[in-house]
């Protein structure tokens, strides 16, 4: 064999590296055509028995001087690269992303626009437990400005032994008493099948944290004509956030909101942890109105102000609070409400500061 100098040797090198980056290149451009064929199809990207094909065939064309095992190794590195290739595209196109949509998404509740320059903020109780209830509620809130009105009626209780709503009754009760002030209303529904006659009574449908993942309601919800506000999980990730946001909007219905509520940690001096960095990475990732309900996600009454300012200085577009008329009384999250005095000396706080 002629011998060739080191320098000669390290060319031939330099120009195999060369061809190898050009074929690594062709067969991720091929991958991706592959990747866009099975989005189309909606089949999984990763096939492990195509997999092993490949790599039998690869091992049984092996020369040497690598063995099976170093060629297996190295081919397995190529594929995974592949897959990551084909995942990062596929999250690059979710309808949710920014990298979709550049503008902000306006979620309309009737003319209240959200997601645009003014923040909002949503009150109303916990539960609808009466008329005359809801009906104090949407007074003062009426008197304080604001437009939309919460209260829930199909309640996702811890316990089968607690309070679980009037149901339909309650979001006519809710109804009512918004129509009386010109108020706009949001609610819970639970069941895919109650969304369409939900829909003649409120203006919004919320979607729980229990219920983050119900992929049923989230289709049914995808498949609606009413804006959605989706609360993030108990546990769920921000991009678990995202993906179930991307199963209503799949689906055809882009009027969604979503509801950082804090999230469940180890730590005991708060109902749950207020994820605030949530809420800029929400911004960041997706064009959806962000907002924060500070109730839930803390629990306590005394540091709802602050946590309202935090959240709308890192961005929010609003804000939900619990409000009853008389907390000591009420059938759910009774330690947490705000009575209407000290809701509106919230507001004013929060007001006060600008952000609102
Ligand atoms: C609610 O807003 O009434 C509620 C039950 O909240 P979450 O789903 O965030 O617990
Ligand atoms: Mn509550």
């Amino acid at each position: 064999m002629k011998t060739h100098s080191l320098e000669q040797l390290r060319n031939k090198l330099n120009i195999i590296n060369h061809n190898l980056l050009e074929l690594l290149s062709d067969r991720a451009r091929i991958v991706q055509e592959i990747g866009d064929v099975k989005e189309k199809q909606g089949t999984p990207k990763f096939d492990p028995v195509r997999e092993k094909e490949m790599l039998a065939k690869l091992v049984a064309a092996n020369k040497g001087p690598f063995d099976d095992k170093t060629i297996q190794y190295l081919f397995k590195q190529i594929f995974q690269a592949s897959l990551n290739l084909q995942e990062s595209e596929h999250k690059k196109h979710l309808l949710v992303s920014r990298k979709k949509q550049k503008e902000d998404t306006i979620v309309h509740i009737g003319d209240v626009a959200v997601g645009g320059p003014k923040p909002l903020m949503i009150a109303g109780p916990c539960s609808v437990e009466s008329y005359e209830q809801v009906r104090l509620v949407a007074k003062a809130l009426k008197e304080a400005g604001i437009p939309v009105m919460r209260g829930g009626a199909f309640k996702p209780r811890t316990s089968p032994y607690d309070f679980q709503g009037l149901g339909f009754e309650g979001l006519k009760i809710l109804k009512e008493a918004a129509d009386e002030f010109g108020l706009k209303t949001i609610s819970e529904i639970v069941d895919p099948r109650h969304i369409e006659l939900a829909s003649e009574y409120i203006d919004v449908i919320q979607i729980g944290a229990r219920n983050m993942q119900n992929f049923e309601l989230l289709k049914a919800a995808g498949e609606a004509q009413i804006p959605i506000l989706l609360k993030r999980g108990l546990a769920a990730t921000i991009d678990e956030f995202l993906h179930a946001a991307e199963y209503i909007v799949s689906r055809g219905n882009t009027q969604v909101m979503l509801i950082e509520r804090g999230i469940r940690t180890y730590e005991k001096a708060t109902r749950n942890t207020l994820d605030i960095s949530a809420v800029p990475i929400l911004k960041q990732e997706s064009h959806l109105p962000v907002l924060v309900d500070v109730t839930h996600s803390t629990g306590r009454k005394d540091i709802l102000a602050p946590c309202a300012k935090a959240a709308l200085a890192a961005g929010a577009d609003g804000i939900m609070v619990e409000v009853h008329p008389d907390p000591a009384t009420a059938l759910s999250d009774a330690a947490q409400q705000l009575n209407i005095d000290e809701f509106n000396l919230f507001y004013a706080s929060v007001k006060e500061s600008g952000l609102l």
